[in-house]
Order: C-alpha cells, then sequence, then structure tokens
C-alpha cells in the first residue's frame, strides 16, 4: 500500500470464488448450484461475485430481496435468479418482467405475485416455500395443501420448485435435520399430488458438504462460496476475502509507556510499536482491543491498548516494520493470520457475521 493508498482495504479473490462454486458443484452429486450473493454476497460485492460464481458453474444465483436480484439483471447478468424474502409492498412485476424466480410462503404472497404477473403480462416462476421446522418465513405444513391447490389452479404462476431451509445443518447429526427433510418431503409429495411437477431444493452449504441425501435438484450454498466452512470438512475451500492496511507510523516507546485510551495497557520494556490505520469505524470492533493480533511483516503481533475509532496500536517488540509495510487484520489464514473464524470465535459470533460487517466507506474493496 502507499500513501496514496486507501487506509484500509478488503482484497475479493474471485479466483477463490471461482474454485469454490466448482468444488461445491463437484460436491453437489449432480444437482445445479445456486450461489447465494444476497447482503452484497455476503459482504464481497455481489456483481463481481456473481459473475464469477456464473463462471465458474452456478447455474443459479440467490437474493433475499427483489431488489438484490434486478441489481445483478441490471449489471447485465443472465443466469438465472431467485429471490425469496421481500416487504409486503413490494411490486413483484419488475422482477417477472426480468425472469426472477420468486418465493412465496402463503396464499397472500401468492396472489400477490399472481397480480403481478398479469399486470406484467408474463407467467410467474414461483418456489413454494415449506415452513419446515426453522419458523421464519415458509408455508406452515397445516396450510401446504391450500398454497399447492392455489398455486396448481393458478393459470398465471408456473410452480417451479418446493423449498425450505434448514435450522441446525451446521451440527451435523442434529435430529431435526431428518424430521426437517420429512416434512419437506411430505410436503413435495402433496405438491406432487396437486398435479404440480416441482424441482426441490433444501440443502445450504452445511447440507451441501454433509448430506448428500439431502441435495435434491438444486442446492444453495452461501459462506462455502466465500470460502469458509461451516462444519469444518476436509474440503478445500479457500477463503476469498483478506482485510488489510499498512503501518503508517512507527516509534520506540520505553518501558513503562502507556499505549491509547485509558492507559489499558502500559510496556513491559523498551519496545517498537506500529500505527495502523483502521479502527471500529472500519470494522475493527473495539471489543477486540487487548485480544487480537495481526500479521505484519510476516509474523503475528498483539494489537495493544483500546482499539480506536480511526487506529490502532500493535506491539512490534524488537522487530521494526517500515511505514508502509502490509499489516493483515484477517485473511486466509494459511501463513498463520488471524482469520475471521478467529474473530468471530473471540466474538461470541460466526464468520458470516464479520465478514457481511465489511462493507465500510472507508474500506476500499479490491478485486484480484
Ligand atoms: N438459503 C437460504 C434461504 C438462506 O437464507 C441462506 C443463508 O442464510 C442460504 C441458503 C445459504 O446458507 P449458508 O450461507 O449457510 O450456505
Amino acid at each position: 500500500m502507499t500513501a496514496s493508498s486507501p487506509r484500509a482495504e478488503v482484497v475479493i479473490d474471485l479466483d477463490a470464488v471461482r474454485h469454490n462454486v466448482s468444488l461445491l458443484t463437484s460436491r453437489a452429486s449432480g444437482a445445479a448450484v445456486m450461489a447465494v450473493v444476497k447482503a452484497d454476497a455476503y459482504g464481497h460485492g455481489a456483481v463481481p461475485v456473481a459473475r464469477a460464481a456464473a463462471e465458474a458453474g452456478a447455474t443459479w444465483l440467490g437474493t433475499c430481496s427483489l431488489a438484490e436480484a434486478l441489481a445483478l439483471r441490471a449489471a447485465g447478468l443472465t443466469t438465472r435468479l431467485f429471490s425469496w424474502l421481500d416487504v409486503p409492498d413490494v411490486d413483484f412485476a419488475p422482477g417477472i418482467e426480468a425472469d426472477v424466480d420468486l418465493g412465496a410462503s402463503s396464499l397472500v404472497e401468492l396472489r400477490r405475485i399472481a397480480d403481478a404477473a398479469s399486470r406484467a403480462g408474463k407467467r410467474a416462476r414461483v418456489h413454494l416455500k415449506i415452513d419446515t421446522g426453522l419458523s421464519r418465513n415458509g408455508c406452515p405444513p397445516a396450510e401446504w395443501p391450500a398454497l399447492v391447490e392455489a398455486a396448481a389452479a393458478s393459470p398465471e404462476i408456473d410452480v417451479v420448485a418446493v423449498w425450505s431451509h434448514l435450522a441446525c445443518a451446521d451440527e451435523p447429526g442434529h435430529a431435526s435435520i431428518d424430521s426437517q427433510a420429512k416434512r419437506f418431503t411430505d410436503a413435495y409429495d402433496r405438491a406432487r399430488a396437486a398435479g404440480l411437477d416441482p424441482i426441490r431444493h433444501l440443502a445450504n452449504s452445511a447440507a451441501l458438504l454433509t448430506r448428500p441425501d439431502l441435495h435434491f435438484d438444486l442446492v444453495r450454498p452461501g459462506i462455502a462460496t466465500y470460502g469458509l466452512n461451516p462444519v469444518d470438512t476436509a474440503d478445500d475451500l479457500r477463503p476469498v476475502m483478506t482485510f488489510r492496511s499498512a503501518v503508517v507510523l512507527t516509534k520506540r516507546l520505553p518501558a513503562g509507556e502507556s499505549v491509547s485510551y485509558g492507559q489499558t495497557w502500559a510496556t513491559p520494556r523498551d519496545t517498537t510499536v506500529a500505527l495502523v490505520p483502521v479502527g471500529y469505524a472500519d470494522g475493527v470492533p473495539r471489543s477486540l482491543s487487548g485480544r487480537m493480533d495481526v500479521w505484519v511483516s510476516g509474523r503475528r503481533r498483539p494489537v495493544v491498548g483500546r482499539v480506536c475509532m480511526d487506529q490502532l496500536v500493535v506491539d512490534c517488540g524488537d522487530d521494526a516494520p517500515a511505514v508502509g509495510d502490509e499489516v493483515v487484520l484477517f485473511g486466509a489464514g494459511d501463513a498463520g493470520e488471524p482469520t475471521a473464524r478467529e474473530w468471530a470465535d473471540k466474538l461470541g459470533t460466526i464468520d458470516y457475521e464479520i465478514v457481511t460487517s465489511m462493507y465500510r466507506p472507508r474500506v476500499r474493496r479490491r478485486y484480484v
């Protein structure tokens, strides 16, 4: 990073996306792969990630909101798109016109999609969602027969799929996985009995990697697309995001000198400290103060004192990093640098939250 560089950047390795998608495709038992690129591709940037995923064999892309899907179409992506959760007053017509498949969990939603299809002058492709035990969106089993019958009877609706989502796929062997799978199969059978011939999709990354019996026709990996493995299988997934900055100042401090707000840490000996121009405004949680490392000059060094809004201080001991030397806050971990998982473990969260929070105005995204 040079003096004119941004203070921090996330580097997004699109080759790693391609590698991960082709690995996931090879693990999918012949099922099609929908790369889940909602939430700006989990903080990695929806359009470049979607393009890379499509190049590597993802024949579907999944988003939460219709606006996210339409943004992909506007960027020129011709891949099959599926969006599944929106606000009640969203207008589905532009989605139908743009060939976006839509999720429906209730009769009300189905009617709104049918109305939009009439206005668009085109049948809507709909994936009916059964709630098999997550109790978020999805049609409760008791209301499912009415939903499938209404969908089957609607000339505006083309039922493409029956789908659901697992609550505990990242806990392989959890009893809920099989009970959800059973409800899923029952719902599918009911749809067939209503004269429909839908495909099925259920598996997220964790189920894709651990439950080949649940791959059905289509799998929906999100986090594994980004190289983060929720079930720690031996698969060679490559983390896509590296968060890096650079040393902007070094100084030698005598023993007993305190560092940063609150004077919570003092040098135990004469030491060299390095200043890094990233802080909690850039995605480094203040609650990691005193319990995080960074990778600088080819080794791990502790961040000392409090993480501030715009800067943090690293104890480099008797090393003397140069101004401009790279500082990796988290990355793939191959060389021993911290990872998003390491941050998540310390913060009591999941790496999903770490990477999706990395969309920050002062942090440049750079694609390689
Ligand atoms: N399918 C749905 C409906 C989701 O909401 C998500 C993410 O939360 C995914 C698939 C992808 O899940 P994961 O990132 O665990 O692979």
